[in-house]
């Protein structure tokens, strides 16, 4: 489809946010190699050699991983579906998903559609069907901010050859420089207005105890829902025939979501279910502890911040 999003294939960094963290690395290097991947380990030297910072203390690296520009990817999947013929309808989210004698009608405050079969997508932010995916995920809070471009000195001496990074820390930072040379850093995010403001601003901080070099001109700032699922998994359910939900992408959805995109396709143009690379549910499966882990998230990710500070503070 000739997606223009600044796709591109320069590695994917895991730094070691201490030095505990090191064996974590070693055995999931080995899980990989298991599976006929082949990672490898970086030292100390060599990590801060790839990344232009000395803050951690070794890395797994993973020559697959890659990075592209999100919002035009968006954009561009979006052309290609409506040049395969598909139509968009934007803000008119649907409330209500009811059969109908030969196929579905969708609910929406501004009219009805009728169509032949529904595949629910929203991850974290809903659940049309009232099919309680509420009850399987936790929704999270993920934010980013981007610099304007930076000099080409400290582009040429930074995150080389196009590398992109996310650290082992509990609430993980990940970073990369985009192909214009701005610098791009993301972390856990918080429901209100008041707290993603603080967590824009622990995120320049962040930047710069990583790069103090950094010119920290913070021109762009965002953020939006993850959806987290008990084991880290995405589930794919088919509560009734030609009717789809897909979602809990556990903060990995942009390539990951894509890919279940054909699964689903694959799955309405009548694959069998034992070819799918997903078990096909009936129902979508609770996580008992996800409604109170969401009343527990503000203390849970205030208590870590605090361990994760003590820890730096300690040096491991
Ligand atoms: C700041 C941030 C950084 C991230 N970084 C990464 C990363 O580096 N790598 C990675 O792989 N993933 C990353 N993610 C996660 C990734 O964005 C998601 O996993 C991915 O977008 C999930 O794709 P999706 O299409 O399932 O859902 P979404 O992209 O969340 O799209 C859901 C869509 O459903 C629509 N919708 C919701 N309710 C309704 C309704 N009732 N009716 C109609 N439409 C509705 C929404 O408007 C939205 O367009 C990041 C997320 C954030 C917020």
């Amino acid at each position: 489809h000739r997606i223009a999003c600044d796709a591109r294939r320069g590695g994917w960094l895991q730094p070691a946010a201490s030095a505990r963290h090191l064996p974590v690395l070693e055995r999931r290097m080995a899980q990989w190699r298991a599976r006929g991947v082949e990672l490898s380990l970086l030292s100390r030297g060599e990590t801060a050699e790839r990344l232009g910072t000395d803050a951690y203390h070794g890395a797994l690296f993973d020559p697959r991983g890659g990075s592209l520009h999100p919002l035009r990817y968006a954009r561009e999947l979006a052309g290609a579906a409506m040049r395969a013929g598909a139509r968009l309808f934007r803000r008119s989210p649907v409330r209500g998903v009811h059969r109908t004698g030969e196929g579905w009608r969708l609910a929406t405050p501004r009219g009805e559609l009728r169509c032949g079969a529904v595949i629910c997508a929203t991850n974290a932010y809903g659940d049309p069907a009232a099919m309680g995916v509420g009850r399987c995920i936790l929704p999270v809070w993920s934010v980013q901010v981007a610099t304007d471009p930076q000099p080409p000195a400290l582009r040429a001496r930074i995150l080389k050859d196009g590398i992109c990074a996310s650290d082992t820390r509990r609430f993980l930072t990940y970073f990369r420089l985009d192909p214009d040379g701005r610098f791009v850093i993301g972390g856990r995010g918080a429901p209100s207005t008041r707290g993603r403001a603080r967590a824009f601003a622990a995120l320049g901080r962040r930047a710069l105890a990583l790069f103090p070099e950094l010119e920290p001109s913070w021109r762009f700032a965002w953020g939006g829902l993850v959806a987290l699922t008990e084991n880290h998994l995405p589930q794919l359910v088919e509560p009734a025939p030609g009717l789809l939900l897909a979602f809990g992408y556990n903060g990995r959805g942009v390539a990951l979501a894509t890919a279940i995109g054909r699964v689903l396709a694959d799955r309405l143009c009548g694959a069998e279910e034992g070819d799918l690379p997903l078990p096909l549910l009936r129902r979508p499966r609770p996580w008992p502890l996800a409604p109170w882990l969401r009343l527990q998230l503000p203390l849970a990710t205030g208590l870590a911040a605090l361990l994760e500070r003590g820890a730096a503070a300690r040096g491991r």
